[in-house]
């Protein structure tokens, strides 16, 4: 629909002009920078950052329905720059004017409902929000688009030019930044590093795919991650980890739209998420409070981060119920089927501390929960999850075990309902079921195979072997006829079919 065609009352508001005031706010020491220069922790002190706009209170101005108005309205836009997370530019990124932002098809993921099969037995209402059908296939894209934007934003405005992109990985910031990054050429080459072995083939070939020059190193992200961070100190290299800040403004978008998806009634709802890095999290919660604030949502959703047992730092800091004796520890992780969040030392624990600290303050009680899962529930639920017209990778079903989890553990009830983070697309991790169905997953995992769960393919074939239809030789139709009689009638068997009457 043309901007032309909206009601008046909005239409001054339809297609944004650059606004905002952004700046960098230390979450150490406190200390603020200008956003003119790609900074990714604090000069002075070396902690993480986070994004404010000076001018969020002008947003307030408008009217909470209105917003409303507008971004369901933006729905039915055809502008390329607001099709995907910038359909909440003020809220995500208001600086960056239309022309340099980079759209590739990422956001507005599916909500779909679970049946009630798996609700049952989940004990829960709930829906899977699908993020694995971003362009690479996980969420990470959201916060891709807001990065690349902005380093776009700063070349346009000659504020950059020549830039290398780097990132460390479990698989899909690679794959996310170097398709971003390709998009860009000439003006921005990517770099990503990656544990050796430690990524699934699919996620190795992607930013392969994309061009991206990709180093394996051995041990595992937390390795890299070092290493990424030395290279950001000493060289002029452009940071695509979460540690970015705009990663995290980028992935806030996935909070917008459940907002959105649910007519913006956040009342009684429950959303669930993984954590490895912790910069989703910190994003969903982040972007539920901006809303808040914003009078879009007069509710703020109970959130519960999941981890699994063998990856659970953040799980164990929030074991303590004491505020004042927390104390953050890393964990040496051990194998994960939930590998892309396999992090022992999330980079944005310090977001993750503030964050949830405002969010239980501004609900006024504790709205923010953890959960710990097993190996054998997160391999189990997403398997189940997938028998039941799902597309949920490891990840997702981590998120589900951890909701099935809190339900029993009374966290949840069933007067709520809840919203999955489905992370990645099931594909990406298919090597974990293959192992799954083959009884090969090493013991280390400590996950044991349900034969319920297990699939695999049947090879049929005929009682004579030697007339088969091969590729360039087919055979003669009296004998393709035998064969698939023969061959029909092997799998009506097994179906346990009996033929038509007539
Ligand atoms: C990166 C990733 C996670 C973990 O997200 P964080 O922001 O690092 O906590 C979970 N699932 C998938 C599929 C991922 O790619
Ligand atoms: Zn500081």
């Amino acid at each position: 629909m043309r901007p032309d065609n909206f009601p008046k009352d909005i239409q001054p508001l339809i297609v944004p002009q650059p606004q905002g005031d952004l700046f960098y706010q230390c979450l150490g020491c406190s200390a603020t920078y200008s956003i003119k220069e790609l900074l990714y922790v604090c000069p002075k002190c070396g902690q993480v950052l986070l994004i404010h706009d000076r001018n969020f209170n002008e947003l307030k101005k408008i009217p909470g329905t209105t917003w409303q108005k507008i971004f369901d309205y933006r729905k039915m836009l055809n502008i390329p720059a607001l099709k995907g997370i910038y359909r909440y530019h003020e809220f995500i990124g208001p600086n960056i004017p239309l022309s340099s932002i980079i759209y590739l098809g990422e956001g507005h993921t599916p909500v779909v409902e679970a049946n009630n099969r798996l609700q049952t037995k989940a004990g829960i209402k709930f829906y899977y929000k699908n993020d694995g059908q971003n362009p690479s296939a996980s969420f990470k894209d959201r916060g891709m688009a807001s990065a690349l934007s902005y380093i776009k934003y700063l070349i346009d405005t000659g504020l950059a030019s020549n830039i290398i992109a780097v990132c460390a990985s479990t698989g899909d910031t690679s794959a996310s930044a170097a398709l971003y990054a390709s998009y860009l050429t000439p003006d921005i080459k990517s770099a990503v590093l990656l544990p050796y072995k430690k990524v699934t083939p699919q996620q190795l070939s992607q930013p392969l795919g994309s061009g991206a020059r990709v180093f394996e190193i051995p041990g595992v992200f937390d390795d890299c991650m070092k290493i990424v961070e030395k290279l950001s100190q000493e060289y002029p290299v452009a940071l695509l980890n979460s540690k970015n800040a705009w990663r995290i403004l980028g992935q806030e978008s996935y909070a917008y739209e459940i907002a959105q998806d649910f007519e913006y009634e956040m009342q009684n709802k429950v959303v669930v998420v993984p954590i490895g890095n912790a910069g989703n999290i910190s994003a969903v919660m982040n972007g539920f409070l901006k809303f808040y604030e914003a009078g879009i949502i007069d509710y703020l959703p109970k959130v519960i981060g999941v981890q699994s047992e063998h990856a659970d730092p953040v799980f164990r800091y929030y074991l303590e119920p004491d505020v004042d004796k927390r104390v953050f520890k890393p964990v040496t992780v051990k194998p994960s089927v939930a590998q892309a969040a396999m992090i022992g030392n999330p980079v944005s624990m310090p977001r993750v501390i503030a964050i949830v600290n405002h969010y239980n303050q501004i609900s006024g009680k504790q709205n923010v929960f953890f959960s710990q899962v097993t190996e054998q529930s997160i391999m189990d639920w997403s398997l189940e999850a997938n028998r039941n017209g799902h597309i949920a990778c490891t990840q997702g079903g981590e998120s589900l075990a951890g909701l099935a989890k809190s339900f029993e553990q009374g966290i949840v009830t069933d007067q709520e309902t809840a919203i999955v983070d489905a992370t990645a697309h099931a594909i990406k991790f298919s090597g974990f079921q293959d192992q799954y169905f083959q009884k090969t997953i090493p013991n280390e995992y400590k996950i044991e195979f349900n034969q319920n769960l297990i699939n695999e393919p049947c090879l049929v074939m005929p009682k004579n072997k030697e007339k088969i239809p091969v590729q360039g030789r087919p055979l003669s139709d009296e004998d393709f006829m035998v064969f698939a009689d023969d061959i029909s009638q092997s799998i009506a068997n097994m179906l346990n079919l009996k033929k038509n009457d007539n």
